[in-house]
């Protein structure tokens, strides 16, 4: 992020997190914008076009998903949701209506600016940010229980022994493990796997999953990576107990 500096609208209504926020995005050479309710984020966001906005959920004046909706019929702007603790319903309607990603608070400025970046990765060329570079070679090892993803090599071993895994099958577990703990939605899934313009089939979703789970599953039947969320996604478990 040397090239350009990254401006970020911070639109949060209490003062202790938005001296934190501010604190720590400018210790990451980002420029702070800050919007005390959420039609302040929608002009703050009008006037300064900002790169990237952190959006709370519970805003006083309009509601963090009614900021989301409005600007997200004018914009992609990356827009990462800020949510409270056990409030996962209210952060899957931050997704359904736009939003990129979602953090819980407490979080770490560690997270959150990773976040940030991986939005800003993703974000379509419209503004002159950062080139990416042509490949993007981390060799990132992924590394959950005895399944261990080698992204650069696209490999996947498990247990330490190597399973052939199809490019979709890849993408979906790469995705799903990026993200542990996570809840991912059907469409957010399908959205990054398949791309915005398949016709969002479900259906090829879920064998995509059951055909991971038979590969890295000890029990594919009672799944203890991949697990349902009932009614949302998938979400990938790296806190259960194992046998
Ligand atoms: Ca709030």
């Amino acid at each position: 992020m040397s090239k350009t500096e990254t401006t970020v609208l911070v639109a949060e209504d209490e003062e202790s997190f938005i001296d934190a926020l501010t604190l720590g995005l400018v210790k990451e050479g980002m420029t702070v914008l800050v919007a005390r309710d959420g039609r302040e984020a929608i002009e703050v966001w009008k006037e300064s076009s900002p790169d990237v906005i952190l959006l709370d959920l519970m805003l006083p004046k309009l509601s963090g998903i009614d900021v989301c909706k409005e600007i997200r019929a004018q914009s992609q702007v990356p827009i990462i949701m800020v949510t409270a603790r056990g409030s996962e319903v209210d952060t899957v309607v931050g997704l359904e209506v736009g939003a990129d990603d979602y953090v819980v608070k407490p979080f770490s400025m560690r997270e959150l600016t990773a976040r940030i970046r991986a939005v800003l990765r993703r974000a379509p060329a419209n503004s002159e940010m950062q080139p990416e570079p042509a490949s993007t070679t981390s060799s990132e090892m992924l590394r959950i229980g005895s399944v261990t993803l080698d992204t650069a090599r696209h490999e996947l071993r498990v247990n330490d022994k190597p399973v052939p895994l199809p490019l979709k099958e890849f993408e979906l577990l790469e995705l799903l493990m990026s993200n542990p703990n996570r809840v991912m939605t059907r469409d957010m899934i399908v959205d990054r796997v398949w791309g915005p313009f398949h016709t969002s089939d479900t259906k090829t979703l879920d064998v995509h999953i059951k055909r991971l789970r038979s590969k890295i599953e000890p029990d594919p039947s009672n799944p203890a990576y991949i697990t349902t969320v009932r009614g949302l996604g998938y979400r990938f478990e790296s806190r259960t107990e194992r046998p």
